[in-house]
């Protein structure tokens, strides 16, 4: 018997499974689809800045670690499979372009300075020194530039490369990915103190391991019905447009508002998201798209010309109080969950394997994850909030 089977192949059950594997665990990851698919495939890669010395709560304290382990993952992925994931740390620049923008932008800003984040006001002429391609002066179809601020220390990686890595070197690891296994419930024995999971149901019989961590991102839900977690998790989407230009036109990530410009270093350039409560719906849709291509022109305007190469949305897991869920799962010893991360789920994949790890194998997380307890009371129909 293997010791922990984890359901779900995405950027959280993989990370997992690759940090449990190299401790030395025996671990299947199984997923219903293929896995390195899903959400964590069709993210932008946006490594927002975290800084462990002005963390004030769990969640911060885990974005910090995660901050601090994305350089060291990456080196380490390479080495071990030869795949290099694209993290680099690229800068972000945040935009504002009107009144009411630039009132939460100063705000953030100073949320920003108060965690230690280096954070520069730029104007108009560092802005322009910064990312000639922006357009920085007023237009008939653009709104102008109000202002702007750049995070040096924020960073990108490329997820779907990210992912590749993480397979291979799970592979390398021991780890056995299974696809094309569904698992429809865990099956539970004994009392709500001293009650385990035996196994889990899947179209391919019942498989059963020591421990067990549910890892299904938006599909989460129905499995932990059953344990009685009120907090919800449910899908919200997001689409994508990648352009292509010959030679890359911005440096930075640049963030307007929700939505984003991502460069590549190869000249692709992904602008996103929309975020749109739809249900288990995974199309672009001709509004999502038309919208974040006048995002793009408006912003650089050259892009007008750039080819489109692809269009993709994703399934964000999203929690009905804005928090992942990250823990052991209610009146059992041996199940785990780590889910829900909705905007956020490639920025803090690191730190949540590390922290469940230890969670798994008897260790203190040294991380507080009260915030993210399976158990927490939650206000059952609260909006999700950006992570
Ligand atoms: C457009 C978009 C942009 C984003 N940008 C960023 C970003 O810039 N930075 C960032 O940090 N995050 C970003 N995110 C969020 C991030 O992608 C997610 O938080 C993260 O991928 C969630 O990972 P996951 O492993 O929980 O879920 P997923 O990647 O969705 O993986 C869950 C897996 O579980 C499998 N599964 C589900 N149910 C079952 C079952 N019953 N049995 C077996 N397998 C099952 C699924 O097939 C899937 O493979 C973005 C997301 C989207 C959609």
């Amino acid at each position: 018997m293997n010791d922990c089977l984890i359901i779900g192949g995405g950027v959280i059950g993989l990370s997992l499974a690759y940090e449990l594997a190299r401790g030395g665990q025996s671990v299947t990851v199984i997923d219903r689809g293929p896995p390195a698919r899903e959400a964590s495939w069709a993210g932008a890669g946006i490594l927002p800045p975290a800084n462990a010395s002005a963390a004030q709560n769990g969640y911060e304290q885990l974005a910090a670690l995660s901050c601090e382990m994305h350089p060291r993952w990456a080196a380490d992925l390479r080495e071990a499979t030869g795949i290099d994931n694209g993290y680099r740390c690229c800068g972000g620049i945040y935009l504002a372009r009107s009144r009411a923008e630039a009132d939460v932008l100063a705000q953030q800003a100073a949320a920003w300075r108060k965690r230690k984040i280096a954070c520069e006001q730029l104007d108009a002429a560092s802005l322009a020194r910064y990312e000639p391609a922006l357009r920085t002066a007023e237009s008939a179809d653009a709104a102008p530039i109000l202002a702007a601020y750049r995070l040096g220390d924020e960073a990108q990686l490329r997820n779907p490369r990210h992912l590749h890595a993480l397979l291979a070197a799970c592979q390398r690891f021991g780890v056995d990915v299974r696809a094309g296994v569904e698992c429809t419930a865990l099956e539970t024995r004994g009392d709500r103190v001293t009650g385990k999971v035996t196994g889990v149901i899947t179209n391919v019989g019942t498989l059963s391991a020591e421990t067990y961590c549910v890892a299904s991102g938006a599909w989460t839900g129905g499995l932990l019905r059953p344990f009685g977690i009120r907090v919800a998790v449910k899908p919200i989407r997001g689409q994508i447009v990648l352009f292509r230009t010959p030679a890359p036109i911005l440096r930075h990530v640049v963030n307007d508002g929700l939505r984003y410009l991502v460069p590549r270093d190869d000249g692709r350039l992904l602008a996103g998201s929309t975020e749109e409560d739809v249900g288990f719906d995974p199309r672009n849709t001709a509004a999502g798209v038309q919208g974040l291509i006048e995002l793009a022109t408006s912003l650089a305007p050259s892009l007008a010309n750039a080819t489109v190469e692809r269009t993709w949305a994703g399934l964000r897991p999203a929690t009905s109080d804005g928090l992942p869920l990250i823990g052991r799962m209610p009146g059992v010893t041996n199940a785990f969950c780590a889910a829900g991360h909705f905007r956020s789920g490639l920025q803090l994949s690191p730190a949540t394997a590390v922290v469940l790890a230890r969670l798994i194998r008897g260790e203190d997380p040294q991380i507080d994850l009260a915030q993210m307890r399976l158990d927490r009371p939650t206000h059952a129909d609260g909006e999700p909030i950006d992570g």
